[in-house]
């Protein structure tokens, strides 16, 4: 392990950008359609207009609005496009954030605030959400001191609404549905979820924060979308993400209120400070300018006609990989999914045993457990990749097949059978070595068998310890291994 010191002088910019344009050759190919997550990418004209936008207001910073009243213009007039959309009606308002995780925090933030006022008495507050919600919802209630409850999935993968409502309680604040849920991109019943919000006074957040932007330019394209927006009544927030399916430039989102009493909730404000009176809306203080800008350059580029388009292909490339998917024999989709977000299982085939083989051929595609599955986010990217995409999952089909899956079945039988006979220590010294080649997988340094690592995770027995192995993987990377070579010997 070596330490990175800022140099004793200064190194010419040519070196600096040339190390980082080396580096970046490591990562993963999503200019070439290569990932299905991570990257939102639109067409060089888009593209353009975000890094015009965000150049422009590079240095600006959105804390406070009445010096830049350009970002507050720019951020209302956002927020309003957005509350259009979902329409959030006259009364409908919200806040611009960084992202999808920080429009969460607000909402549950708010939903704990609503629940002091409106259902006082409790130590704490309680949310209620299905086992597909994203973990940012575990994340808010870990920060705000929540309790989260989560519910199981019906076959459909939607949320057992029977379940649902038989964990309301009294300290209920709050209740989740997301449109669609990220692992196997369906919609949860958001319709009859308004009901129960309803009928137990709960407020319910639309977690859109993926479909938020795109299922109403779906709709537009003939697709069936069931309502999942304000206009289904008990729905008192939503989180929508510009920085997916909107094309603005990374750090954009929002999150929408029924109501200004509700958005209150999530807003904070200090006045004794010595620095001055101090209020925002979220949890950022000094907020890019950029991003904010990019986010309002392209809604108005792009227009309705144009998201509307560029859905229309992205639905298009979508019906392209489920036809696609459902005829590869050994694999499937886990659901017929609502969107452009789908799962693909094994069907007598190690799904994992595919993931390497499609890591080895440069596609980069999300494991995914319970079930096991490979996670595929389709973008307007994906339409120029989809010959080439199927003929190396038919590769890494039959090399699953052949020998991958009993070789991979092995791996797994004796580590399952190692962990379970080791002490604790032992295992955290294994899963430090075993973490590294996962860490090396992120970092695209060629195929690990993730496989093998997986089927140590569903191993390893009881929550805290797989929590504890995948701290243990954090750990491994956000250490640094070696200093990047800035002196030039690559040169
Ligand atoms: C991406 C996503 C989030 C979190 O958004 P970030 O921008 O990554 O913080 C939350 N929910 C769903 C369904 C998502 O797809």
């Amino acid at each position: 392990m070596s330490n990175k010191t800022i140099p004793n002088q200064g190194i010419s910019s040519d070196r600096i950008f040339a190390a980082m344009e080396t580096i970046k050759q490591k990562d993963i190919r999503w200019g070439e359609g290569r990932a299905f997550s991570l990257v939102f990418k639109g067409d060089k004209e888009m593209d353009e207009v975000i890094r015009k936008a965000s150049q422009m207001f590079f240095s600006e910073n959105g804390l406070n609005p009445s010096a830049f009243p350009s970002l507050k213009q720019f951020e209302n007039e956002v927020v309003s496009m957005m509350v259009d959309l979902l329409r959030g009606g006259s009364a409908g308002c919200g806040s611009m954030t960084s992202g999808g995780t920080e429009s969460i925090l607000m909402a549950v933030k708010a939903a704990r605030e609503w629940g002091k006022k409106n259902k006082p008495g409790h130590p704490r507050y309680k949310i209620i959400v299905p086992l597909s919600v994203h973990p940012a919802f575990d994340k808010a209630a870990h920060y705000f001191e929540m309790d989260l409850v989560k519910v199981g999935l019906g076959p459909d993968y939607r949320v057992n609404l029977a379940e649902l409502e038989a964990k309301i309680d009294d300290q209920t604040v709050l209740i989740v549905g997301s449109a669609p849920q990220y692992p196997q991109g369906v919609i949860d019943p958001i319709a009859k979820m308004g009901e129960l919000a309803k009928k137990y006074k709960t407020l319910l957040h639309v977690d859109g924060c993926v479909g938020g932007v795109l299922l109403p330019f779906f709709k537009m394209n003939g697709a069936n979308v069931p309502d999942f927006d304000f206009n289904v009544e008990g729905v008192t927030s939503i989180s929508a993400d510009l920085h997916k399916y909107g094309y603005a430039a990374k750090g954009a989102s929002v999150v929408l209120f029924r109501n200004k009493v509700l958005r209150r909730h999530s807003y904070f404000s200090s006045t004794d400070w010595p620095g001055g009176m101090y209020a925002s809306p979220s949890v950022l203080g000094t907020r890019a300018g950029g991003p904010i800008a990019a986010a309002w350059a392209i809604m108005n580029y792009l227009g309705i006609e144009g998201y509307t388009r560029v859905a229309g292909s992205i639905k298009n490339t979508v019906d392209e990989f489920k036809t696609r998917i459902e005829k590869q024999p050994g694999i499937k989709l886990a659901v017929e999914p609502d969107m452009s977000v789908m799962c693909m299982v094994g069907d007598g085939v190690d799904i994992y045993q595919v993931g390497d083989g499609m890591t080895k051929r440069g596609w980069h595609l999300d494991r995914q457990q319970n079930p096991a599955g490979l996670h595929l986010t389709v973008t307007y990217a994906h339409a120029e990749v989809i010959e080439n995409f199927f003929s190396d999952l038919a590769l890494s089909v039959a090399e699953a097949n052949n020998f991958g899956a009993k070789l991979s079945g092995m791996k797994t039988g004796i580590a399952k059978g190692f962990i379970k006979a080791m002490p604790k220590s032992v295992v955290g010294k294994l899963v430090e070595r075993e973490g590294k080649s996962f860490g090396k997988d992120l970092e695209g340094d060629g195929p690990k068998s993730t496989a093998a690592m997986y089927g140590m995770m569903e191993a390893i027995p009881g929550k805290g310890d797989l929590d504890g192995l995948v701290l243990d993987v954090l750990d491994g990377l956000f250490t640094l291994q070696k200093p990047l070579d800035l002196e030039g010997k690559q040169q």
